[in-house]
C-alpha cells in the first residue's frame, strides 16, 4: 500500500513521509518543480518564536466524536479541552446537533511516572474513562512524556479491551516527533483505520465519506441533488459512522492535509475509490470535483446537468461580486492546502493574488495521482505567484511580510493570524468553517465575507494607529522577512 501499512502501531511522521516542509521562500511555481522528487532545500530557522504539536491536531478529531472518550496521557498541561470544547458546540449547533460535552481524562504524567513508569496510571484512568461516561470507544492519546519513557499504551489497550468490550484505540502523537502539527491528523487516522473501521458488510453505493472538520453541514443538500449521502467523518460523526466508511462507494474532503492518508489507505484497503480532483473550492475546481464524484459514482450525465444548473444559479450574484471585487489585492495566510483553496476562490473573484503563506508544504501526497496536487493546479489554471512562502505561523515574519505586501485584504482560517493581520490596518477575514466557502454558494459566501471586511477599513485603520508591536525598530526597519532563515 505505498507509504501505507496498517500492520504497523503508528504511521510515520509526514517529514519523512511526504517530505513535510516549515520553511521557504521563492515563487509557487519553483516550489511545485523542486517539490516533485521531494528535492527542496528547506531553509533553516534561526529563530522561532512559537510552535503548535501533533497533539492540537489529533484533539481536533478526537475530542468531538459523539459518544467516544478520550485519555490523554500526558502532564496536565498538554491538554486543552476548552479549546475543542468551544469549536465543537458551535460545530452541533450549526449542524441541529444536540449539544455535547468533551468526554474527556488527563492521566496527568507526574515526576513520579517519569522515573518509574506511567502504565498503572494509565489503565486507571481508562477504567476511569470507561465508568464516568459509558463510551462506544477510548482515544488514548500519547505525549512526549509518555513517549520517552516508553510507556507501552499499546498493551494497555490490548489488556482493557477484550474486558470493556469497546475499541481502545492508541493515538501516537508525540509532539517531539514532528515539526508539523498536522502530523496528529494521521496519527489518529491510522488508529481509526486500525481499531474501528470494519469490513464492509455490504456496499452503498449512494454513500460518500467527506472528511472535513466541525463546520456547517453544506454537503448534505448538495449531495441530495445527485441522489447522494454523505458520511461526514470525523468531528461531531459516531463510532459507528467510523467504522462503515469501508461501507462507503468512495472518499472526498475539504483538504489534501485533511483527507489524503485515510482516503489512500481506504481505497487501497477496501477498494472505496479516493474522488481524485481538487477540493470543492472556486467554480472550476468545484466543476472538476463535481465530475470526479460523478465518475466514483456512475452519475456522469447527472453531474454535467447539476453543473450546468448550479452556473446559472450564481450566475448574477457572481457578476455583481466581480465587478466589486476586481483588481483587489489578496494575501492568503492558511494550512497547506486550505491556503490553495482560497487563493483559487480569490483569483474567481476576479482578486489578484499578491503572495501566498502555508504552514507547512507537503511535497507529495500520499497518492500518486497529479489532480490532487493542488499548488500545481493553482499555478497552472491561475499563473506563478511570486511570494510564495512556507512559515508555521511565526507571528515576527508575518508582520514584516504584510507591511512590505500591502494587500488589500488577508483572507486566514485560523483566529491568531487574522489578529495580526488586523494589527497592521489589513481587512483580515478568518475563513474557519471551511464548509461555509466550500461549493459553488462557497465562492457567494467568500465574495460577501470580504466585501465586509473592505467596508470596515477604517475599524482596521484604527486598530493599527492604536497597536503597539513588541518589535524594536531595528527588527520593523529591516526589509529581510526571512533574516532567521539560512539555507
Ligand atoms: S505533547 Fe509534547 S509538544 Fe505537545 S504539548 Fe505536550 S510536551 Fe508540548
Amino acid at each position: 500500500m505505498g507509504n501505507i501499512n496498517l500492520n504497523t502501531t503508528s504511521v510515520e511522521v509526514r517529514d519523512h513521509r511526504i517530505g513535510t516542509i516549515i520553511s521557504y521562500h521563492g515563487s509557487a511555481s519553483q516550489l511545485v518543480e523542486e517539490s516533485r522528487g521531494k528535492s527542496v532545500r528547506e531553509p533553516k530557522r534561526t529563530f522561532t518564536q512559537c510552535s503548535d504539536c501533533s497533539q492540537g491536531c489529533a484533539e481536533t478529531l478526537t475530542y468531538m466524536i459523539r459518544g467516544a472518550a478520550v485519555v490523554i496521557h500526558s502532564p496536565l498541561g498538554c491538554c486543552n479541552p476548552a479549546v475543542q470544547y468551544v469549536a465543537g458546540q458551535a460545530g452541533t449547533q450549526v449542524r441541529n446537533l444536540p449539544p455535547q460535552k468533551v468526554q474527556a481524562i488527563s492521566t496527568n504524567i507526574s515526576i513520579k511516572e517519569t522515573v518509574y513508569g506511567g502504565v498503572a496510571k494509565l489503565r486507571t484512568a481508562v477504567l476511569e474513562a470507561y465508568k464516568r461516561f459509558s463510551p462506544s470507544a477510548i482515544f488514548v492519546q500519547s505525549s512526549c512524556a509518555a513517549g520517552i519513557i516508553g510507556d507501552d499504551i499499546e498493551s494497555v489497550a490490548d489488556e482493557l479491551e477484550p474486558e470493556l468490550n469497546i475499541p481502545i484505540i492508541p493515538i501516537y502523537c508525540e509532539g517531539f516527533k514532528s515539526k508539523t502539527w498536522a502530523s496528529g491528523f494521521d496519527a489518529v487516522f491510522h488508529g481509526v483505520l486500525r481499531k474501528i473501521v470494519k469490513e464492509p458488510k455490504t456496499k452503498d453505493k449512494d454513500l460518500v465519506n467527506v472528511f472535513n472538520f466541525q463546520g456547517c453541514d453544506a454537503f448534505t443538500p448538495f449531495f441530495e441533488k445527485l441522489g447522494l449521502k454523505p458520511n461526514l467523518v470525523v468531528p461531531l460523526s459516531t463510532v459507528e459512522m467510523l467504522a462503515r466508511m469501508s461501507e462507503a462507494v468512495c472518499s472526498t474532503h475539504i483538504c489534501e492535509t485533511l483527507g489524503t492518508y485515510v482516503s489512500e489507505a481506504l481505497e487501497k484497503k477496501y477498494g472505496v475509490v479516493q474522488v481524485k480532483a481538487p477540493s470543492p473550492y472556486g467554480i472550476d475546481w468545484t466543476d472538476q470535483w463535481v465530475r470526479a464524484l460523478c465518475e466514483a459514482t456512475g452519475r456522469k450525465e447527472a453531474g454535467e446537468k447539476l453543473i450546468a444548473a448550479e452556473h446559472e444559479r450564481i450566475k448574477e450574484p457572481l457578476k455583481k461580486l466581480r465587478e466589486k471585487l476586481s483588481g483587489k489585492k489578496a494575501y492568503i495566510f492558511a494550512g497547506h492546502s486550505y491556503a490553495h483553496n482560497l487563493a483559487n476562490i480569490a483569483r474567481d473573484l476576479g482578486m489578484e493574488v499578491i503572495g501566498v503563506t502555508t504552514l507547512h508544504h507537503d511535497q507529495i501526497t500520499d497518492s500518486d495521482s497529479e489532480e490532487l496536487n493542488t499548488l500545481d493546479k493553482l499555478v497552472k489554471s491561475g499563473g506563478d505567484i511570486k511570494n510564495f512562502s512556507v512559515c508555521n505561523r511565526q507571528p515576527y515574519i508575518m508582520v514584516k511580510l504584510l507591511k512590505k505586501i500591502k494587500p488589500d485584504v488577508l483572507l486566514t482560517r485560523h483566529n491568531n493570524i487574522a489578529v495580526v493581520g488586523t494589527k497592521v490596518g489589513i481587512a483580515s477575514i478568518r475563513a474557519t468553517d471551511a464548509n461555509v466557502i466550500a461549493l459553488y454558494d462557497g465562492v457567494i459566501n467568500l465574495g460577501n465575507r470580504i466585501l465586509e471586511g473592505l467596508s470596515s477599513q477604517k475599524f482596521y485603520d484604527n486598530v493599527a494607529a492604536h497597536v503597539k508591536l513588541p518589535y524594536t525598530q531595528w527588527w520593523l526597519q529591516n526589509e529581510d522577512p526571512f533574516l532567521f532563515e539560512t539555507r
